[in-house]
């Protein structure tokens, strides 16, 4: 392996191709980029090199496999293809069969489509972006990373729901968990920069982004999640609702005519702090709503606060111990105000902020927040790139 080998890292939706291009020895992409609008007339891609200047093309025919090959053209122009030694693939779902990242061949493709059931937006996309790449670059070893992999560790009584028994056997039905890759990346972090036993310890991670999810990691091991047999269990998201009671959805059915399918569009894409606030989905438009007295932004992020405390004591059942809460994320990683409302929800358990250290964490600083001689609440900075270059890498023998 040379210092300078890269893994492309690829995460494929259904109109939109996400990329970076990790050097093994590093935490930052040399390159990354966006392909937008894929599918219609405008598609474009943009490119970030590391001192953060951008620069935008138009993609011919729109498609994923034009978007591929404008980027590895970009590649070649750059002299950096030919360093690339593997690529690592963000794939959704992995359902039951996955239980770690794995090298892509005919048969895990197979596979991978067969859980679209599971994960209908998402793993159908990831295929498209698979495929294309396989197209183009077929000698060079790829490898699939799912997200729902870390949480495979769950014990039934976590996974399971309590509906008649035949569902879950019929049709799949259970919790999987998704962020797998962000909290497995937070959980061996964690162990280094607290000296944790890696055979005696016990953290909380909070994911905070556009999608939220909780984590309670034992031992290295994820034994308990908030999302479930899709993202939309658990936190109040971006536009997502979280946990529900499912006689809400009932209820809504009969005195609005609507399907249980367009429900479950709303619920996913017009809940959460969007459908609450009636402003946006984003964390910072709230937070400057709130400070202007907007009634609507205060009890969206009440209630987003509320259901974040709630799920992270109840995580703290599944640990024999609690060593850390760590909170992750764009809103984690750089909202004070989320997490100073968080940890004040949870000073029955003796957590307790310092104020002036939570104030000074963002942008992608890392440390702890607690006073001390309490639990520790710290924030560290996912990156979600370098734990898929690294599956891709070593499971490819390249490092
Ligand atoms: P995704 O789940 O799409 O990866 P991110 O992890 O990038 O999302 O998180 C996006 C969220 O982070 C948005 O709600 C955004 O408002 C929030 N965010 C980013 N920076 C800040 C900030 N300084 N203060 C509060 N929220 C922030």
């Amino acid at each position: 392996m040379s210092l300078t080998s890269l893994v492309l890292v690829i995460n494929c939706g259904s109109s939109s191709l996400k990329f970076s291009a990790m050097p093994l020895t590093e935490e930052a992409p040399i390159l990354s980029g966006l392909a937008e609008r894929l599918g219609l007339d405008n598609a474009t891609m943009t490119f970030k090199d590391r001192a953060g200047n951008t620069s935008t093309v138009a993609i011919q025919e729109a498609n994923h496999h034009s978007a591929l090959h404008v980027l590895f053209e970009k590649l070649s122009d750059q002299q950096l293809l030919k360093s690339v030694c593997a690529i690592g693939h963000r794939v959704a779902h992995g359902g039951n069969e996955f239980k770690h990242s794995v090298l892509l061949c005919a048969d895990v493709i197979e596979k991978i489509k067969a859980l679209s059931t599971l994960a209908p937006l998402h793993n159908p996309a990831n295929i498209i972006g698979i495929e294309a790449a396989i197209a183009l670059l077929p000698t060079l070893p790829q490898v699939a990373v799912f997200d729902t992999a870390f949480h495979q560790t769950l014990p039934p009584e976590a996974y399971t729901y309590a509906i008649p028994f035949e569902y879950q056997e019929q049709y799949q039905v259970r919790r999987y968990g998704f962020h797998g890759t962000s909290h497995r990346y937070i959980a061996s972090e964690a162990v280094c920069a607290f000296n944790l036993d890696p055979d005696d310890h016990g953290i909380v991670i909070a994911h905070l982004g556009n999608g939220s999810s909780v984590c309670a990691v034992k031992n290295g091991q994820s034994v308990d999640t908030s999302m479930g047999m899709t993202p939309l269990e658990g936190l109040v998201m971006g536009t997502r609702c979280g946990d529900l009671d499912v006689g809400v959805l009932a209820h809504i059915a009969r005195c609005s005519h609507q399907s249980i399918e367009s429900l479950y569009k709303i619920m996913n894409n017009q809940s959460g702090l969007f459908g609450l606030s009636g402003i946006s989905s984003d964390c910072r438009t709230l937070q400057e709503a709130r400070s202007k007295g907007n009634p609507r932004a205060m009890l969206a992020i009440d209630v987003m606060v509320h259901r974040l405390a709630r799920h992270i004591a109840a995580h703290l059942a599944s640990l024999k111990r609690f060593d850390a809460l760590i909170f992750t994320g764009g809103i984690g990683e750089n909202s004070a105000l989320i997490r100073e409302l968080t940890v004040k929800h949870l000073a029955v358990l003796g957590l307790r902020l310092d104020r002036a250290m939570n104030e000074q964490i963002s942008g992608g600083r890392s440390g702890i927040i607690s006073l001390p001689d309490t639990p520790i609440v710290a924030v560290i900075p996912t990156n979600e790139e370098k734990m898929i270059a690294l599956d891709a890498a070593v499971i490819s023998n390249v490092i």
